[in-house]
């Protein structure tokens, strides 16, 4: 499913299948999560330099192939990697399982990197957006950047792991030892995100738009102490916020429900824009800060720690053909949990 420009949906097209480039892994794809980030990038608010692109940054796939950094050509998939990992498919040819997330190469070089910081690494290249990404039956990753898939986690619920979950978990880990959890904008992210907080010991307060009592319910399931929309009135303050929601309004709403020192953190890659708000409402300590991308480590963290907890997905599937009403049914707001997209 190609993106040629912004505003057109993505275009069915068959592609000779990719050869992968020294250090890269030829990916089968077995699942890829549904982003905002795909919506922002059709809608021209995160840019695509070079269409056509393939989008989709959170992707499940069976290693079949690698080429070597130093060039030596395409070897068996089964040399040098766990093959324990092999998917619930029972595909018993197929080989082991890698997700592949938005962080799809840094330079190593810059002082962001070198300071265990490649999220902010300043000639990054991301998934489905300056390479080609996962809405396809096929793609190649840098063997560097691939992460592990949790075992025995089917497929369609490991996808959201590898964007919702990741940069949710960055956004969680900004808000300290805060208790009482405000998160504003229920879908994907906060969904995987509520189960880890309380996991943590954490009170969750869900805000959603007002009068969607569905996602409210669902929130309340998921173990959310309060739900409610973002009009009403919350029964404590809160000690810190993530606004994954892309509605800039929402920010100076959050601030106003902080207790002193409280955090406010902006998890999306766009917002729109943030309405002029009283100095008040950041006095007393209180901070307001984004979340950007993520690093291996924080990979690495989330996929360990996510079957502990354990976290469950709510998915939507869809055929990667049915790629556009997956992507208008998010606008829409029509599922809850995650969309994925299946070849
Ligand atoms: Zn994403
Ligand atoms: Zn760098």
């Amino acid at each position: 499913m190609v993106f040629d420009r912004v505003g057109a949906p993505l275009r069915a097209a068959e592609l000779p299948k990719p050869e992968p480039g020294p250090g890269q892994l030829l990916l089968k794809v077995r699942a890829c999560g549904v982003c905002r980030t795909d919506l922002h990038e059709l809608d021209g608010e995160v840019e695509i330099e070079n269409p056509p692109r393939i989008l989709g940054h959170q992707i499940v796939a069976s290693v079949e192939g690698e080429r070597h950094l130093e060039g030596e050509g395409p070897r068996s998939p089964k040399e040098g990697l766990d093959a324990g990992t092999a998917g619930e498919r029972g595909d018993a040819a197929a080989g082991p399982r890698v997700g592949v997330p938005w962080l799809g190469w840094t330079c190593g070089e810059c002082r962001f990197c070198r300071a265990g910081r490649e999220n902010l690494c300043e000639r990054a290249l991301f998934t489905g957006r300056d390479v080609d990404g996962g809405m396809a039956q096929w793609t190649v990753a840098d063997a560097r950047f691939c992460l592990p898939i949790p075992e025995g986690c089917p497929d369609e619920q490991a996808a959201p792991l590898l964007c919702a979950g990741l940069i949710g978990w960055r956004a969680l880990r900004m808000c300290g030892d805060a208790r009482r959890l405000g998160l504003y904008g229920f879908g994907a992210a906060a969904h995987i995100i509520a189960q880890v907080a309380r996991w943590q010991g954490r009170e969750v307060y869900a805000v959603t738009r007002p009068g969607d009592t569905g996602t409210q319910s669902f929130a309340r399931e998921l173990g959310a102490v309060w739900a409610g929309g973002s009009e009403d009135p919350l029964p404590n303050e809160l000690d810190a916020a993530i606004v994954f929601a892309p509605d800039g309004a929402l920010v100076p709403t959050a601030l106003r429900a902080m207790a002193p020192g409280g955090t406010v953190v902006c998890g999306g890659i766009h917002m729109s824009d943030i309405p002029a708000f009283p100095y008040e409402l950041l006095w007393h300590e209180r901070t307001l800060r984004s979340v950007a991308n993520l690093t291996r480590a924080d990979g690495e963290e989330f996929l360990k720690l996510a079957p502990e907890v354990p976290v469950k997905t709510q998915v939507t599937t869809y055929p990667l053909e049915q790629a556009n009403e997956a992507l208008a049914d998010l606008r829409a707001g029509r599922f809850t949990g995650a969309a994925v997209l299946v070849p």
